[in-house]
């Protein structure tokens, strides 16, 4: 991830960031308007040393520790997104264990063409670029889980959040009730730190194992991790490649059953869980009475759309593709929705959701 972030540096000479890439097929005419954004690269995508010019060339399977890795060119990322938005990935890998992980990241094929490579859960917090990706974005399916005794869970990154949540609250343990509802991995809810309705993922963290960009399994304590309001170590770790098993100790509970199920009737009566979305768009800013939503609601934004893109009827943090949003809308989107509540209110609201730059 961070060799990704130096060579951008001494490429570009730009510090700290890199800029998101914009569809060349919009069908919108704002271009004049628009100014394009920068996001931290470090939160995108990880690379092996310099980039190689020829690597569309390249044959599209590797051989590594007697694993195959199969690549495939130009697969849509608006599949891989829970806002059905985004063009093709030069290349796509899956991964279902550990070391089909290790192989498709040390395989001779990417360190030779030094590709920079993108992990994907869900895709449920991701904005993927209508170009696409010009690199390797890779699908975790590490899936199992396995329950070693009274509240423990050991759980592969790619086990869905919600039916997590689910199965420990009916199995009567509290701690991830705040879970159900929520289209996320494991994997990508520890990155992110996921939470909601005053519980955190991190709360419950006892240990994650991660693979390195060299290849190394690694089992991090969780006093060794730091967490904030939806951040992690892992959007700054040097060396992660990706997150592949955590570890959660929950505690006993009588009430976890119908707290989970409170929780989620809640969620299905206040945001619009059919649509296509990528929950909330912006955190809720520190030290305001009002959360991210309301601001947007009190700026009678809820309902504005630009282009496909749309500030949700039901839940103003929500922004929907209505009908064949491009990233460029919703960026547009997300744009003018930041001035108009920097207009009113004074405050700059901060994007949760990753943006994914096509280079
Ligand atoms: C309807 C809806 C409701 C939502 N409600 C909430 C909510 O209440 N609270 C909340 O916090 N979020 C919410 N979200 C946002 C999102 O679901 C969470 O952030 C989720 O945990 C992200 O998981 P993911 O697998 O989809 O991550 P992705 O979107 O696939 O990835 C997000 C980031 O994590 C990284 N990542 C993913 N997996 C790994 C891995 N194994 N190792 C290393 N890095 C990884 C990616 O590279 C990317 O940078 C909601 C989203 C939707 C669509």
């Amino acid at each position: 991830m961070i060799l990704f972030e130096r060579n951008m540096l001494r490429a570009s000479h730009l510090p700290f960031f890199v800029p998101f890439s914009l569809s060349h097929h919009s069908t919108h005419d704002q271009t004049s308007s628009y100014t394009p954004f920068f996001y931290p690269s470090k939160f995108l995508s990880r690379r092996f040393g310099r980039e190689a010019n020829n690597t569309s060339s390249a044959k599209l399977s590797s051989q590594w520790n007697n694993q195959r890795v199969q690549f495939v060119h130009g697969k849509l990322l608006s599949e891989l997104s829970t806002w059905r938005i985004g063009g093709p990935a030069k290349y796509f890998t899956e991964f279902s264990n550990q070391t089909q992980l290790v192989a498709a990241i040390s395989c001779r094929y990417c360190v030779d063409h030094s590709i920079r490579f993108f992990i994907v859960g869900k895709g449920s917090n991701c904005l993927f670029d209508d170009r696409g990706f010009d690199g390797c974005v890779m699908l975790n399916r590490i899936q199992f889980l396995e329950r070693i005794h009274g509240g423990i869970y050991r759980v592969g990154s790619g086990y869905p959040l919600n039916k997590l949540g689910m199965q420990c609250s009916a199995e009567g343990f509290a701690g991830f009730e705040f879970a159900c509802g929520i289209p996320g991995t494991i994997g990508g809810a520890v990155f992110m730190n996921a939470g909601a309705h005053g519980q955190e993922i991190s709360d419950v963290i006892e240990s994650v194992e991660i693979i390195t960009i060299n290849g190394e399994h690694r089992l991090i304590g969780r006093n060794d991790l730091l967490f904030y309001y939806r951040q992690s170590s892992f959007q700054k770790m040097q060396d992660l490649a990706a997150i592949v098993a955590v570890t959660f100790h929950l505690t006993p509970s009588s009430t976890s059953k119908t707290k989970a199920e409170e929780y989620l009737s809640r969620r299905k009566s206040s945001q619009p869980l059919s649509e296509r979305s990528a929950g909330s768009v912006f955190r809720n800013p520190m030290g305001s009475a009002m959360t991210a939503g309301e601001l947007i609601d009190k700026a009678g934004l809820k309902g504005y759309s630009i282009g496909g893109a749309k500030v949700s009827d039901m839940h103003a943090n929500f922004f929907i593709n209505l009908e064949n949003s491009t990233s460029r809308d919703m960026v547009l989107l997300i744009k003018f929705v930041q001035e108009q509540v920097k207009l009113k209110f004074g405050i700059e609201l901060e994007e949760e959701v990753c943006m994914v730059p096509y280079g």
